[in-house]
């Protein structure tokens, strides 16, 4: 599973449509301050998922979406696609079955965020598990943005753990663990009222 292409659309400060192709091995994004740089690492775990607006350098969601400048106007919305070369055949299951996997997530103003793989609707959290089983995503390591190799040194050892977790790609197991707690809690709440009805009836 590799990243082949990213295009933004109306993100931050790509306002044009704009194709970023990734080739094999190490990618390099160099460029003067504010040309952008940061936005295309952004758009990279926007599209994995990432709901975090601070994240985003962002106040709300909608910060993504090209603001307008002197000469043109505010977009309505912004759309990150992901093209991912699947010939290996190493996608988690559920997504395997095709060569190549097109990711794309769009937020429009006042509707939110949707996502699609290969033309499908999915929800956010198919997304997210999809890059977290495949030990990427929003949160990797391999995604690096300035500061952070500083706060990793002065990191508490709970969140190097998490860190670790992560480039282990254990961190959708993680999230499973705590969606199947969640409905072990409200299965037993529900057993509770059930006992209930039944002494009531007795
Ligand atoms: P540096 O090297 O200084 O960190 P950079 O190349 O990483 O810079 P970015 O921080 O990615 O640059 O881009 C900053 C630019 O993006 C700024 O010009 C900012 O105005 C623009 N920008 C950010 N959000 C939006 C938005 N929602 N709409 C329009 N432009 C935006």
């Amino acid at each position: 599973m590799r990243f082949s292409k990213l295009r933004l659309t109306g993100f931050k400060s790509f306002v044009d449509p704009t194709d970023l192709v990734i080739a094999d091995g190490l990618t390099g994004v160099v460029g003067p301050n504010g040309c952008g740089k940061s936005n295309l690492l952004e758009a990279l775990r926007w599209v994995m998922g990432e709901n975090r607006p601070t994240a985003m350098r962002g106040g709300g969601m909608e910060d993504v979406i090209f603001a307008g400048a002197a000469t043109r106007p505010a977009r309505n919305f912004a759309e990150v696609s992901i093209q991912i070369d699947n010939s290996d055949r190493l996608a988690p299951a559920g997504f395997n079955d095709q060569d190549q996997l097109d990711i794309v997530r769009r937020i429009t103003r006042d509707v939110g965020s949707a996502y699609k793989v290969n033309g499908k609707d999915v929800r956010a959290r198919d997304v997210q598990m999809l890059f977290a089983d495949a030990s990427t995503g929003a949160h990797s390591p391999a995604l690096v943005r300035q500061g952070q190799i500083s706060e990793l040194i002065n990191a508490k050892p709970k969140n190097r753990r998490r860190i670790l977790e992560e480039a282990a790609g254990i961190s959708g197991l993680y999230q499973r663990r705590h969606e199947a707690e969640l409905k072990l809690k409200s299965t037993e709440a529900n057993l509770l009222r059930v006992d209930d009805v039944i002494e009531q009836l007795a």
